[in-house]
């Protein structure tokens, strides 16, 4: 028998991880086979990142550059706060987890809202320390069911905005009134993964509330509208001292050289982003109006995906579909077992979608 695991380890439930491509086309005889379940960009990354990469292929025996010199330097630049402020993750999921091991002891908790990103929780159990859950209301982040878990033992906050799976927002006024609200000892991540795709005008750009708030953490990533998930690039800007304590305990070579070359490029195709984004609202309303007519519920959106309730399980809808060549994410293990995930895709991959869940579920 080998060794045993450390005490908590064995509660901790690994991320699913949806089937490959390849592997569904395989399983069940198809040719053609569409993701739409991990939120990833329909079109691809930026012409301008690929050119990038390929140009740096010949360089990889060369370590990445540790601070990410030029990366922070064009994200400075952009977003008009300091390189002092920014920190790089490997991914931006890295800085959830980082915060957590920076900042948490063990006797202290972390509090996010049900159905959050499920790696607030991972995270947490991870560093075996204390969590609270918040509830939603009308599926939406509830500013208040936070605050009022918080006790002298609560050091972080995380909300993801737009939230990951619902796919609502919390709104700027509310927003400032958590900000205004909750003390400055207590950490607040707000998880801006989404925030390229999002159009409404009430949504609050954390970025303009990171110098007034010494203990808030905005993160974004590489990895939705930018296209660049596989390559695992992140960043967050918060208060120069925070960032000098993630940078104590992340690993050295966090963000590969590749990651860095291409997300340098890709923050200077402003146009694939706006095509990413056009290509993105069209496919909602398309989505969303058709499931109307179908009668199907579900959570209206401000981002690129869709939380749709199927009336039944969740899993099984997920399976009929797959088998017709359409990967969907099932909700069973954020808690919503009826409900499944749907990223906006590309028009044609819309219309499949559609045509297939209509032949599964009516
Ligand atoms: C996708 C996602 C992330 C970021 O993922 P990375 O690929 O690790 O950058 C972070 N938060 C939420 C809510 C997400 O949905």
């Amino acid at each position: 028998m080998p060794p045993t695991p450390r005490k908590h380890i064995p509660a901790i439930l690994p991320y699913p991880p949806g089937k490959p491509i390849e592997e569904v086309q395989r399983e069940f005889g198809l040719t053609e086979v569409i993701k739409l379940a991990s939120n990833e960009n329909p079109l691809g990354p930026s012409r301008k990142a690929v050119v990038a990469m390929r140009a740096l292929a010949a360089e990889m025996h060369l370590y990445p550059d540790g601070a990410g010199f030029y990366l922070k330097g064009k994200l400075s630049e952009k977003y008009g706060l300091p390189p002092e402020w920014i920190v790089l993750g490997n991914g931006s999921d890295e800085i959830n987890g980082l915060l957590i091991q920076t900042y948490v002891n063990r006797d202290e908790s972390v509090i996010f809202s049900e159905h959050d990103f499920v790696s607030y929780l991972l995270e947490a159990l991870k560093a075996n320390v204390k969590f609270k859950q918040a509830p939603l209301r009308d599926w939406r982040v509830d500013v208040d069911a936070l605050l009022e878990r918080v006790d002298s033992k609560t050091k972080l906050i995380c909300i993801a905005n737009p939230t990951n799976p619902i796919g609502t927002m919390i709104e700027k006024k509310e927003f400032e009134r958590f900000l205004a609200e909750v003390s400055e000892d207590v950490l607040v991540l707000l998880d801006e993964a989404y925030f390229e795709y999002v159009t409404k005008r009430s949504y609050p750009d954390g970025l303009k509330f990171v110098r007034r708030h010494p203990n808030l953490v905005v993160a974004r990533t590489f990895s939705k509208a930018y296209g660049l998930a596989g390559l695992r690039v992140g960043y967050a800007f918060a208060n120069p001292e925070i960032i000098q304590n993630l940078d104590r305990v992340r690993k050295p070579f966090n963000v590969n050289r590749m990651a860095q070359a291409s997300a340098i490029a890709a923050l200077d195709d402003e146009a694939h982003i706006r095509r990413s984004r056009e290509n993105n609202e069209k496919g909602r309303q398309l989505l969303e109006s058709e499931l109307r007519k179908m009668k199907i519920a579900f959570v209206p959106s401000v981002t690129n995906f869709i939380l749709i309730d199927t009336g039944r399980s969740g899993a099984d809808v997920t399976r009929a579909l797959m088998a017709q060549g359409v990967i969907v994410r099932p909700m069973a293990g954020y808690g919503l077992p009826q409900h499944i995930r749907v990223t906006i895709g590309r028009p044609a991959e819309n219309r499949k979608f559609l045509a297939v869940l209509k032949k599964v579920i009516q």
